[in-house]
């Protein structure tokens, strides 16, 4: 698996990690050698002036045991056995005794200079009594040579020694080589732990970062990589288009791309399926599908989940002959039913391909190509559809639409315009069918068919169905201070009708402005009552309790049960536009068209017939029954000015 660049691991953190503990390693045996010669250095002073202390205390005790005659000459004797005897030269010594009939003191390589500056630390001891075993001792450090002295202040004689503290040093020197090969051992032990600590340590987190970089770049419905993964594994192996130059040489020079293949899956009943089924169905079936399809590919193909039922299958080294076999196989795998629920279920599938280098040169641009070509399929029902130039330009318009989105909401760019829907008798207007245009500023007018779906995707429908019906209850506000009272019905996502508070929403702005509810209708599109029954029926109840008018658009589209559409109480079911175009010649869709007119009128609704375009068509439908009609025959959909000068001259539309 080629390298994450956008979830770089911290390559540096082992490094870092492995310093940290060297130098915890090096302090901890820096501390530990520190501590010992400290240690060792205090200890050995301490024991150098214990036995300077009973040196002179022997002396002392010799002093008074001696004759007063022969004092000095046994003193001599003693001092010369004590300290002279091995290390006369190398000792720096100074000894003064002082009693009755006895003054006599011996210096040996101490300065008299020196001894000038260290009597002052001694003399302010001098006039203190104590007791034998506290007599004052020290050290001084002078000319970088430690001094340890002892005073003995007793009653007769007083005996004061300096010398330096030699052995201080050979006690030191003798326990630095202790001390150096035990550092070394403590600090050999140190690195060790601090290595096999920062490994695990590293271990430990680099398993961390690989379960979040798993997280992040895979489905967890699926398992399936996700679209993160896909764009940067795309990116490491198509060369960069800028320099041609492979984008990281050495890895790159192994997979440099040829050609690849792209497809967008994109599921056609899934919706359906989750709002039917349940979520957990839904899930079910992507898992299943997902399954499916990658067992269709080989080792080189990938298979990415990039959105509920969105897959895109990336296949290096796959030529445009060889995506065609590929496309129709997959439709084929998307057609299989697969059990859900105890149900065989078909969601069937439109896919999009494009083709690197025909189509495009870089990963994003690939994606949105396939996805064009998806959408082209989607639209004309043909199952798949391999880009094309033609429509190189509609995805380009796509994609800016979608930016532009934003805006058309928040600066109300989109605008309702109305068509009226008429009596076929008398030609009145008995209502308007808002319809959504985008007064997009630089691309012109927009119809529905350019952004519905684009706002179904970036996932506003609710702010757009809330938008929708903001617009239509203030446009019933300015008609009704006009006289005018015609009614408008508007359409609304299903997926609108899954929002909680979309009826207390619409309640409290007709509320506001002092709307009857009985002047707004919801038009729902057929194939809506299909979405989960439990929750829309309560929710459509609700609406009609509340005196909002209801319609089923595209009747005859769509597979909702009829006893449903009964129950609903609907007051309109609109007949779609697809049977009364061409019902003049057509025996069977005046057949549809009058058992749909008989449908309308047992469920006790009125039938409104769609897309009348001419005269002959509104007879054919006077004659089965059609009371009510719209189409381009009676009037276009126009803005809301122009309609309203219709509506105030209360105009009478061509019979
Ligand atoms: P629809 O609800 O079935 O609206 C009727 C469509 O048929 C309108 O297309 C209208 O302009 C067109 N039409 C009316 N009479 C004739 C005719 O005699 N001949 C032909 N060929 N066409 C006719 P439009 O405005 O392009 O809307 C297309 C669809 O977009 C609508 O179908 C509706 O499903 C959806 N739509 C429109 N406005 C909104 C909206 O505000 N919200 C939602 N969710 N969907 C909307
Ligand atoms: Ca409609
Ligand atoms: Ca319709």
């Amino acid at each position: 698996m080629p390298p994450l660049s956008e979830l770089q691991r911290d390559k540096s953190f082992r490094l870092k990690l492995i310093m940290i503990c060297l130098s915890v390693a090096l302090s901890v045996s820096t501390i530990y050698v520190v501590v010992s010669y400290r240690l060792a250095a205090d200890l050995g002073l301490k024991t150098e002036l214990d036995s300077l202390h009973r040196q002179a205390m022997l002396l002392q005790g010799e002093l008074l045991l001696t004759d007063k005659e022969d004092s000095k000459e046994r003193v001599s004797e003693l001092i010369e056995l004590v300290y002279f005897n091995d290390n006369l030269d190398s000792s720096e010594f100074y000894l003064n005794l002082s009693g009755p009939n006895l003054q006599w003191s011996i210096t040996n390589k101490i300065s008299p200079f020196q001894l000038e500056r260290l009597m002052p630390a001694l003399a302010s001891h001098t006039y203190k009594r104590m007791p034998m075993k506290d007599m004052p001792n020290g050290v001084e450090v002078l000319d970088d040579k430690q001094f340890i002295w002892q005073m003995i202040l007793g009653e007769q004689y007083q005996i004061t020694i300096i010398k330096t503290s030699k052995n201080i040093d050979d006690t030191l020197n003798f326990v630095m080589k202790r001390l150096i090969i035990t550092s070394i051992i403590v600090f050999w032990l140190a690195t060790w732990f601090a290595l096999t600590l920062s490994s695990w340590m590293n271990k430990r987190v680099q398993g961390k970062n690989d379960t979040l970089a798993h997280l992040a770049t895979h489905d967890s419905l699926t398992g399936l990589p996700n679209r993160l993964f896909l764009t940067n594994m795309m990116q490491n192996v198509i060369p960069n288009p800028i320099d041609t130059k492979p984008l990281k040489s050495g890895y790159i020079d192994k997979l440099a791309l040829q050609q690849a293949s792209l497809f967008v899956i994109d599921l056609d009943k899934f919706k359906e399926v989750n709002d039917s089924f349940g979520h957990a169905a839904g899930d079910t079936l992507l898992i299943k599908v997902a399954q499916k399809l990658k067992q269709a590919l080989n080792e080189t193909q990938t298979l990415v989940r990039i959105g509920g039922d969105e897959f895109i299958i990336w296949s290096p080294e796959l030529s445009i002959e060889e995506a065609y076999k590929l496309v129709q196989k997959l439709i084929l795998i998307c057609n299989e039913p697969v059990m859900v629920n105890n149900l065989s279920i078909s969601t069937g599938a439109s896919i999009g391909f494009s083709h690197y280098p025909s189509h495009a040169i870089d990963a994003e641009s690939l994606i949105i190509c396939a996805d064009t070509a998806m959408h082209e399929a989607k639209q004309k029902r043909s199952g798949w559809s391999m880009f094309s130039e033609s429509n190189k330009k509609c995805g380009r318009q796509r994609l800016k639409l979608r930016a532009d989105l934003d805006n058309a909401l928040s600066d109300r760019q989109i605008k309702l315009h109305y068509q009226p829907k008429v009596s076929l008798k008398n030609g009145h207007i008995i209502g308007v069918e808002a319809l959504a245009r985008w007064h997009h500023p630089t691309d012109g007018l927009l119809a529905p068919i350019h952004f519905i779906d684009l706002i179904e995707q970036s996932g506003r429908v609710q702010e757009f169905g809330r938008y929708v019906i903001l617009n239509a209850i203030e446009q019933l506000d300015i008609w009704h201070t006009q006289g005018i009272l015609t009614p408008i019905a508007i359409n609304l996502s299903p997926y609108n009708l899954l929002d909680p508070s979309l009826l207390e929403f619409t309640i409290t702005l007709l509320k506001k402005h002092k709307i009857d509810p009985r002047k707004l209708e919801i038009e729902l599109i057929e194939s809506s009552t299909s979405i989960n029954i439990d929750d829309i029926s309560s929710r459509l109840s609700d609406f009609k309790n509340a005196g909002i008018k209801l319609a089923i658009d595209d009747f005859g589209t769509g597979m909702s049960s009829l006893s449903y559409i009964s129950n609903l109480n609907v007051n309109h079911i609109k007949i779609d536009r697809s049977f009364t175009n061409g019902i003049e010649q057509d025996s069977k869709k005046q057949a549809v068209v009058s058992t749909a007119i008989m449908l309308a009128n047992s469920f006790g609704s009125e039938a409104i017939a769609e897309g009348i375009e001419n005269k002959t068509q509104a007879d054919i439908l006077i004659k089965m029954g059609c009371l009510y009609g719209q189409g381009y025959y009676y009037a276009k959909p126009m803005t809301a000015d122009n309609i309203q000068a219709m509506l105030q001259a209360n105009a009478i539309l061509p019979l």
